[in-house]
């Protein structure tokens, strides 16, 4: 048997020799291929269950868990076949987030304030394509150079780690999406939402929600806006980019489900 070490040390070799890492856009900068991702996520998400209290609700992970591998399903290879985790933070702030390797957190506060279940389906959609798109990792491989992605990978520099873990978590520079990220996010997630068969105006909505949170208690979404760039343009782009895929008979903006695990969280 090899060492799980020596492979990922040859993949990070191959990524490099290779000039880019695999996945991402033409001229987007990403150092760190797929497998060594989900491998980086195995060892972050470790450092952000120390850093967050979760949920021990079974009836409301069970439903996030359920949405989230729906919407997984309808994403493309080879992100379908992997393992993704969805993990509910007890945290009355309005937020999610994703990490590198398929982990996205949802606060139960988001939960409390979407409406309904294609809301909910429309931000877990956008973080899920903040990690097909690549976007967490293109932030990383920016900040860090390649001997300390290296040592990520192969669990080398825990300080560093922890600390990733932290600034994901604080919505720290990071864990800060630009615009063109946002506008791809919300691209993907539709489609994505829209053939998992949630109604793909759900996730403007959520925005539209965000937007009126930020009216009304500006401190509980303040995490959500400083990480994913909300504009009104941004709102209406992702209306008519829904109208375009469509809405079909049959396609969920609500169920019952929904609104129990939502009177659980409230
Ligand atoms: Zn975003």
């Amino acid at each position: 048997m090899y060492k799980r070490s020596t492979f990922f040390a040859a993949v990070l070799v191959t990524t490099l020799a290779l000039g880019c890492g695999s996945g991402g856009n033409a001229g987007n900068f990403n150092l760190i291929s797929i497998e060594e991702e989900w491998q980086l996520g195995q060892q972050l998400s470790q450092d952000v269950a120390r850093q967050v209290r979760f949920s021990n609700d079974s009836a409301v992970n069970a439903y996030v868990q359920q949405m989230g591998q729906r919407i997984v399903a309808q994403t493309s290879e080879p992100f379908n076949r992997l393992p993704w985790e969805f993990h509910v933070v007890d945290d009355p702030a309005i937020n999610a987030f994703a990490i590198p390797g398929g982990h996205i957190y949802v606060n139960t506060g988001l939960i409390a304030a979407a409406e309904n279940a294609s809301e909910l389906a429309g931000v877990m959609a956008h973080e899920i394509s903040h990690i097909t798109a690549r976007h967490t990792t293109e932030a990383i491989s920016r900040q860090y150079g390649i001997s300390i992605l290296a040592s990520l990978v192969l669990g080398q520099n825990p300080g560093t780690l922890s600390q990733i873990a932290a600034q994901i978590i604080a919505g720290g520079a990071l864990a800060r999406f630009s615009r063109e990220d946002e506008r791809e996010a919300d691209e993907l997630g539709i489609r994505a939402m829209a053939r998992a068969g949630y109604d793909p105006r759900g996730m403007a909505a959520m925005f539209r929600v965000l937007l009126a949170h930020q009216q009304s208690s500006p401190g509980r979404v303040e995490q959500f806006f400083s990480t994913h760039p909300t504009t009104e343009e941004r709102i209406r782009n992702a209306e008519r980019r829904a109208d375009e895929v469509g809405q079909s008979a049959g396609m969920i903006t609500d169920e019952p489900q929904f609104q129990t695990i939502r009177s659980r969280v409230a």
